[in-house]
C-alpha cells in the first residue's frame, strides 16, 4: 500500500525521490522518509510524520546531497504513524537503510531471536526486523549484501517489496519482491529508477522491468540490471515499454485528481471501447474471447472475485451475464472467498476485478481458483500489474492512471468492460437476439456522449452539496442494475466525506432501515425510467411518509417524481443495463462536493490507500 521510490545514477537523487513520492502519495500517506548516501559516504536518513510535503519541510537545510537514494510513503500496518516508525529504517550500526511495503508475518519470532542475541530495536514496525536481520547475517557470516539479503529472505514469511542501501557500497541498490509490486526503470546512461508502479519512472524512461515474485534485483551504476532469486539462480524478466504521458499524471487545472478523473470519464470510456467496437458500432471484438472462446462460451458458472468498488462493478456484471448470457454468476468478496473453502469446478470461469491489479486478497483468490483448475480472467487497469500476469487472459479497462483514492473512472471502465464481455459472450452463445445485440452495442458507443451530458449536472450538484454537509447518515436506494450503484454512491460518500452512508435495494428498506428515516436523513434514490420505475416511486412515497428528504436521480423530462422529491437530478436516458454508467456520475460528484464543502482532502482520505497490497 505504501509507495517505494529509488534512484541510482549521476543526477541528484533527492528531487527525483521527492517527485516520485508525490506521484505515489495516493498509495499511503501517514508518514514519509528518504535515505541518501552523500559524496563522503555518509548514509543520511530523514523521516517525518504526515505527508511528503511535511518531509520536504523537515529536510529543509539538511544535507540531501547524493546520487543514490531510496524513499517511502507509509501506510502503517504495525506501529502507529510516527517519524520513528516511518521508513527507511537504519540497521543497528547505521550501515544499512531499508524501505518496505507489505507485512512480515513472522516478524515477532525473528525479533525475539535477534533481541536474545543483543540486537536492539528502535521502532514498533515489522519492517525493522528485516534490516536488523540482514545486518546480523552480514556480520556473522561475512557475506556481501546480496548474499545476506538472500539468507534473510529465506527466513521471512509474508509479503514484501523492499529496497536497501549499504553505505559501504554507494554504487549499488538492491531490491526484492514477494507479493508486492516493484518496477525497475532503465535509464539511458546506465542509471536506474525504482518504484511501486511505473508513474514515478515514466518521465525519465519508457523502459521498465516488472519484477516477479521471488526476484531480487541488483542495480549497479554502469552495469546491466542483474536479477536473481533467493537461491542465486539468474532470472530473466522482460524489458517492457511503457506508455504513460505526463498529462495523465498531473491535475491539469482541476483542484483534485478525483474531479479530473470524474470529468475524464467520457474520454476514458471511448478509450476503453476503442478498437473493440467496430466503426459501424454493431460488433464487439475482444481478443481474450477470440483466444479462449471455447473455455468462455462453455462456462458452467462465473464467479466474480473483487473488493470495494470493483466488487460493486462485479454486482452489475452479475446482472449483465445472467440476463444476456444466461450463465449463473456469483459475486464474492475476494477476502472471504480465499479463506472459505469455496466449491470451484474446472468449468467455472473466475473473473478477477481490480483497478491496480495488485489487490492482495484478489491475487490470493486467483491463486485458489487456479489451483482448483478454474479458468481465470482478469479485468484490470494497471498495465503489467500482477493480476494481468497471473490470469490466463483478460481485458484491460484502459482508463489511464487513477490517482484519486476514491475510484471513479475505474468503476465505469470496469462496468464498460463487463458490458462488452457479456455482449460478446451472449452473441457467441446465441443467448441474445441479433437485432438486440446490435442495438445494445450501438447504445454502448453512445454512452460517452451521454456521460458528457450527465457531467453537466456538476453545477447543480455543487449548489446542492452544502445542504448535506451536516448529515450524520445518508441512505442510497436503487433497484435492479441501479442497486449496486446505490452501494457505490454510499461508498464514495463514506470514503471522502466520512459521513456514514448505506446503500440498499429500495424494497429492502422496509425490512429494517426504514426505522432510521426522519427529517434529518437525506435519502438519495436512483429512480430512472426502467421496468422497476413504478415500484421505486412507491419506495419514495414510503420515505416521504416518514418525513425523509428525497433527492432523486431521474431520467430527463420526468415530471412525475418532481412532485414527491425535494431535489431532482436529471440524467440522459439509456437502456436499463447501461444506466449504472449514467447514475454513477452524479453520485460521484455529490460525494466530491460534499467532501469539499466539509474541507476534506478528497484525494487523500484518512485511513485509506489506493492500492491495497496487504490482506
Ligand atoms: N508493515 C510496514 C509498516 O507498518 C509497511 C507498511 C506499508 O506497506 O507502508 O511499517
Amino acid at each position: 500500500m505504501c509507495g517505494i521510490v529509488g534512484y541510482l545514477g549521476r543526477d541528484e537523487a533527492y528531487p527525483i525521490l521527492i517527485k516520485g513520492l508525490k506521484r505515489l502519495e495516493y498509495r499511503g500517506y501517514d508518514s514519509a522518509g528518504v535515505a541518501l548516501i552523500d559524496g563522503q559516504g555518509e548514509l543520511n536518513v530523514y523521516k517525518a510524520k504526515g505527508k511528503v510535503s511535511d518531509l520536504e519541510t523537515y529536510c529543509e537545510g539538511k544535507d540531501t546531497s547524493g546520487s543514490i537514494g531510496i524513499a517511502h510513503t507509509r501506510w502503517a500496518t504495525h506501529g502507529e504513524p510516527s517519524a520513528t516508525n516511518a521508513h527507511p529504517h537504519y540497521s543497528a550500526s547505521g550501515r544499512l537503510a531499508l524501505i518496505h511495503n507489505g507485512i512480515i508475518e513472522n516478524y515477532a519470532t525473528i525479533k525475539e531471536n535477534l533481541q536474545s542475541l543483543g540486537v536492539s530495536f528502535r521502532s514498533a514496525t515489522d519492517t525493522e526486523v528485516l534490516v536488523q536481520l540482514i545486518e546480523h547475517i552480514q556480520k556473522s557470516n561475512d557475506l556481501d549484501l546480496l548474499g545476506a539479503v538472500q539468507v534473510a529472505l529465506h527466513q521471512v514469511i509474508g509479503a514484501y517489496a523492499i529496497a536497501i542501501l549499504d553505505r559501504e557500497h554507494p554504487d549499488t541498490l538492491i531490491c526484492a519482491r514477494q507479493s508486492s509490486p516493484l518496477v525497475v526503470g532503465l535509464g539511458g546512461d546506465g542509471d536506474f529508477y525504482l518504484a511501486s508502479d511505473a508513474s514515478p519512472i515514466a518521465e525519465y524512461t519508457d523502459k521498465v522491468v516488472y519484477l516477479n515474485d521471488g526476484d531480487i534485483a541488483v542495480m549497479q551504476l554502469g552495469h546491466d540490471l542483474q536479477v536473481v532469486n533467493i537461491d542465486n539462480e539468474e532470472q530473466h524478466p522482460k524489458v517492457r515499454q511503457i506508455d504513460i504521458t505526463l498529462g495523465q499524471l498531473e491535475k491539469g487545472g482541476y483542484p483534485y485528481f478525483m474531479l479530473k478523473e470524474i470529468f475524464e470519464q467520457p474520454g476514458c470510456i471511448r478509450d476503453c471501447m476503442r478498437g473493440r467496437i467496430n466503426v459501424d458500432a454493431d460488433r464487439i471484438t475482444l481478443s481474450a474471447v477470440i483466444d479462449y472462446r471455447e473455455k468462455l462460451v462453455a462456462a458452467r458458472r462465473i464467479i466474480i472475485v473483487a473488493c470495494g468498488t470493483s466488487w460493486h462493478a462485479g454486482l452489475i456484471g452479475k446482472q449483465l451475464f445472467e440476463s444476456l448470457c444466461r450463465i449463473p454468476v456469483e459475486v464474492e468478496y475476494a477476502s472471504e472467498f480465499r479463506y472459505r473453502e469455496p466449491v470451484i469446478f474446472p468449468d467455472d470461469v473466475v473473473i478477477a476485478i481490480s483497478q491496480s491489479g495488485e489487490t492482495a486478497d484478489t491475487l490470493a483468490a486467483i491463486e485458489l481458483a487456479r489451483k482448483s483448475g478454474a479458468f481465470v480472467f482478469g479485468v484490470c487497469n494497471a498495465i503489467g500489474a500482477s493480476i494481468p500476469r497471473q490470469t490466463q487472459t483478460g481485458v484491460y479497462i484502459h482508463v489511464g492512471p487513477e490517482i484519486g483514492v476514491a475510484s471513479t473512472k475505474a468503476f465505469t471502465g470496469q462496468v464498460t468492460v463487463l458490458s462488452m464481455l457479456a455482449l460478446c459472450l451472449a452473441n457467441e452463445r446465441r443467448t441474445i437476439d441479433g437485432a438486440r445485440y446490435k442495438e445494445l452495442v450501438a447504445e454502448l458507443t453512445r454512452i460517452p456522449e451521454k456521460m458528457e451530458q450527465a457531467l453537466k449536472t456538476n453545477e447543480q450538484i455543487e449548489r446542492l452539496a452544502p445542504i448535506f454537509t451536516y448529515a450524520r447518515n445518508c441512505l442510497y436506494l436503487g433497484r435492479g442494475y441501479n442497486y449496486p450503484v446505490a452501494l457505490e454512491g454510499a461508498l464514495k460518500l463514506k470514503e471522502i466525506s466520512y459521513i456514514h452512508a448505506e446503500g440498499y435495494p429500495a424494497a429492502e428498506m422496509k425490512h429494517g432501515p426504514i426505522a432510521l428515516i426522519d427529517s434529518e436523513m437525506p435519502v438519495f434514490v436512483i429512480a430512472t425510467r426502467d421496468k422497476l420505475y413504478d415500484k421505486v416511486i412507491s419506495n419514495i412515497q414510503e420515505v416521504r411518509a416518514r418525513g425523509g428528504r428525497v433527492t432523486a436521480l431521474v431520467t430527463e423530462g420526468d415530471e412525475r417524481i418532481r412532485q414527491f422529491a425535494d431535489h431532482v437530478i436529471e440524467l440522459p436516458d439509456t437502456v436499463e443495463c447501461f444506466q449504472p454508467l449514467m447514475a454513477a456520475i452524479p453520485l460521484q460528484l455529490l460525494a466530491y462536493h460534499i467532501a469539499v464543502c466539509k474541507g476534506k482532502d478528497v484525494d487523500r482520505p484518512r485511513n485509506l490507500a489506493k492500492s491495497v497490497t496487504v490482506e
